[in-house]
């Protein structure tokens, strides 16, 4: 059975393993990434670290995949710039990692690895096209089109989260004002939580944000659950735009699935049962064309290693 290594670089750890083609994961690693830590530095220590694994366990390891936070150059093999990492500057990932142990490898941008990993072995296994999106501190995307990662030139498309929803409206980390990630990203919902909390004083958001012990994502869904209108409000509020989004996915890629992860995806059903309302209400065609299921990750925390193994597994 092929092996093959999967790496997805984070902020705050780097986490690795070797995977098998069935997408089973066998041995894992993590290491912490500091901020003024040069890559180069930390990708010996990693593949130091692979080569050992290799050779203790005699895997014939066919290649390596990695997920990188940020703007790359997939076709040359370079990490343009990531924001969590400022060190990682026109980096050669490609060039240091391969000649380090001489192993085939291949990067794309997390996001993407991780609508790869969902699209092989996860919720959107069964589907040939769909859209992946990451609720976290910003709204990640990744569009997969028969089974393939579709991410425009150099690998630099598909920032699903830049899309304007709203004209003129909060400004957004890219410098754009009104983009998705502005309101639907966890981010975008606490500060739509924390808006509402000031013009409302007697809100139960501020009960629940005391009981909770900080206003997070999960404040409004807790006080619309206990009634609270404003609550409900917010709530409703980050649904439209959320919604919008999705929708704009659906009439634009028409996917068999949009897949929905990160922080907020953890409201379950109490969200996705109203995202699908909202779309089934608003759809293009929505009669006539085909359904788009909208559906939870299923491999969680896992995605991004799968992901980036699938990159050499599934390569041309
Ligand atoms: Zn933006």
């Amino acid at each position: 059975m092929k092996i093959v290594i999967g790496i997805d670089v984070g902020g705050t750890s780097i986490k690795g393993a070797a995977v098998m083609e069935n997408g089973v994961i066998l041995d894992r690693f993590v290491f912490p990434t500091k901020k003024e830590e040069k890559p180069e530095v930390l990708f010996d220590t990693i593949c130091e670290k692979i080569v050992e694994q290799m050779n203790a366990k005699h895997y014939e390891v066919e290649g390596i995949g990695i997920g990188i936070p940020g703007l790359i150059n997939s076709k040359e093999g370079i990490v343009t710039s990531s924001v969590n990492l400022p060190t990682w500057k026109n980096f050669n990932i490609v060039e240091y990692v391969s000649r380090k142990t001489k192993l085939p490898v291949l990067i794309t941008n997390d996001a993407n690895a991780a609508a790869l990993g969902e699209a092989h072995f996860g919720s959107g296994k069964k589907y040939n096209n769909i859209v992946m999106v990451t609720l976290g501190t910003g709204v990640g995307g990744g569009v997969i089109i028969d089974k393939k990662i579709y991410d425009g030139n150099e690998g630099k498309g598909a920032e699903l989260g830049h899309m304007v929803v709203q004209v003129g409206g909060r400004e957004c980390g890219c410098g754009r004002r009104g983009c998705l990630e502005a309101y639907a990203s966890a981010t975008g919902l606490i500060a739509s939580t924390i808006e509402a909390m000031e013009k409302n004083p007697d809100s139960k958001l501020h009960e629940i944000a005391k009981e909770n012990g900080k206003v997070d994502a999960k404040v409004a869904f807790l006080a619309e659950a206990k009634g609270d209108k404003v609550a409900k409000e917010v709530v409703e509020q980050y649904i439209t735009y959320l919604g919008e989004g999705l929708l704009n996915f659906c009439n634009i890629f028409r996917p068999e699935a949009i897949i929905i992860s990160g922080g907020v995806a953890n409201e379950g059903e109490n969200l996705f049962s109203k995202l699908r309302k909202y779309l089934k209400d608003n759809n293009y065609g929505y009669k006539e064309a085909p359904k788009v299921e909208i559906l939870p990750s299923e491999l969680g925390y896992d995605s991004g290693i799968i992901g980036a193994a699938c990159l050499p597994l599934f390569k041309e």
